[in-house]
């Protein structure tokens, strides 16, 4: 993909803070943190979205993610750390090439998801969604 972004940074025709890379995946430093010490773990190949993503690489993703979140809390003293995957412009991803945050908490970070819970009408609409979904696994 000769336009994107994170392809240019795999090509190393853009500069990134590089943490790890190996053979399917490399790990570089948000340019714009959430929190100090984000870090993103991308797939070397452009895949894009996480269900157009072979299992090999969702998996390879997400156990460098593990290892980045034990770097965080052992290297950078993080109290904790959110792992997170977004998924179209409607989930708020900017970057259309398959990545995922590795960001590290803190009590006092300041840092808040406005993690704004809604409620269901009732038992059905939820079931009723749940048996939508059960429909295409
Ligand atoms: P998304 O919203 O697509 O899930 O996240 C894209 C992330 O990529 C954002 O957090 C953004 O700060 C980061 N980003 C975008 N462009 C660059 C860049 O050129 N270099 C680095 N290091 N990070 C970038
Ligand atoms: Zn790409």
């Amino acid at each position: 993909m000769s336009d994107c972004i994170f392809c240019k940074i795999v090509a190393k025709e853009i500069p990134a803070t590089i943490v790890y890379e190996d053979d399917d995946v490399l790990v570089f430093m948000d340019i714009g943190p959430i929190v100090k010490g984000h870090a993103l773990v991308i797939s070397k190949k452009h895949y894009d979205p996480v269900t157009e993503t072979p299992d090999q690489i969702v998996s390879k993703l997400h156990l460098t993610a593990k290892r980045i979140a034990n770097a965080q809390m052992n290297g950078l003293e993080a109290d904790g750390v959110n792992i997170m995957q977004n998924n179209g412009s409607a989930s708020g991803q900017e970057v259309p090439h398959i990545h995922v945050h590795v960001i590290p908490r803190y009590s006092d970070d300041g840092h808040h998801w406005n993690w704004n819970a809604k409620k269901y009408a009732d038992f059905n609409e939820m079931a009723k969604l749940a048996c939508n979904m059960r429909d295409h696994l």
